[in-house]
């Protein structure tokens, strides 16, 4: 039997992620307009697109950050349909399947790195706090910062707090993980420590969903890049197509002027 909560799982052919004909407006600005997208489990895929066509509603949206105004989103199964008005606890039904990693980390400033990746699972998931404890110091050693358990964000650097940030993400044990611009915010000496925390998790098998600048990491570690401009999906395929050899003059645009 496949164990669903095993994002290693072998043998699933199904995507592990169903977008479709997503929309989202902020009033009169239409940000999304009809994302389809399917994603392999164990895949990376990364997003690229100018400011403002709409990555990070994408990421809110799959994760019911932000409620889409129509279209479906699936996530390991669960399902919604946003045409009709969504329930509260089916949005957060939806929302415990992913965890995100954002620009800045968000941790909570007076509590230590430890307590960090702690509060979600004891207060949000009712587990065990020795449980939770013992999962937390296992998820900072994988992102090599045992021994900044007990320091608070302000003691950590920026790539370090970001680390703490994908550690927090990890202890909610999503099916999935959103990174949203995870490194933009960092200075570029710490880039790459970040960087190397997500290509352990790609090793690993974690189903990844990221939005970044980072061509060179795409193309080292995507499976699937997915080009949004104006609130579509442009094109998507594998790197060397998408970034070597692209099909479409919008996408040829933007990679020459960020590269
Ligand atoms: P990207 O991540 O590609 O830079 P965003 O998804 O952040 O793009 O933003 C797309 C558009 O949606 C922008 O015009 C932005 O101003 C607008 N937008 C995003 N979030 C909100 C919000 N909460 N309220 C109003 N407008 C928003």
């Amino acid at each position: 039997m496949t164990d669903v909560t095993d994002p290693r799982a072998a043998g699933r052919t199904a995507p592990l992620v169903r977008v479709r004909a997503l929309a989202k407006s902020f009033g009169d600005n239409h940000v999304l307009r009809g994302i389809d997208l399917d994603v392999a489990p164990g895949s990376v895929t990364v997003i690229i697109g100018p400011s403002g066509s709409g990555k990070t509603t994408l990421l809110r949206c799959l994760n019911a950050l932000d409620v889409p105004d129509a279209g479906t989103v699936e996530v390991a199964g669960v399902a919604l349909d946003f045409a009709g008005r969504r329930t509260q606890p089916e949005l957060r039904r939806l929302r415990a399947q992913s965890g995100m990693v954002f620009q800045s980390h968000q941790l909570f400033p007076h509590r230590t790195a430890l307590e960090n990746l702690i509060e979600g699972p004891v207060h949000a998931q009712r587990r065990p706090v020795a449980e939770a404890t013992a999962a937390a110091r296992a998820l900072l050693e994988k992102v090599g910062l045992a021994a900044k358990a007990d320091a608070y964000p302000h003691e950590l650097s920026g790539g370090q707090q970001q680390r703490v940030g994908i550690a927090r993400a990890l202890a909610l044990r999503p099916q999935l993980i959103l990174f949203d611009e995870p490194t933009s915010a960092l200075d570029p000496e710490t880039v790459g420590e970040v960087l190397a925390v997500m290509r352990d998790l790609a090793a690993e098998g974690w189903t990844m969903i990221v939005v970044t600048h980072e061509i060179r990491f795409a193309q080292q570690v995507a499976d699937h890049v997915v080009f949004i401009d104006g609130g579509v999906v442009v094109e998507e395929g594998a790197p060397a197509d998408v970034l070597g050899r692209p099909a479409h003059q919008r996408t040829r645009q933007f990679l020459r002027r960020i590269l």
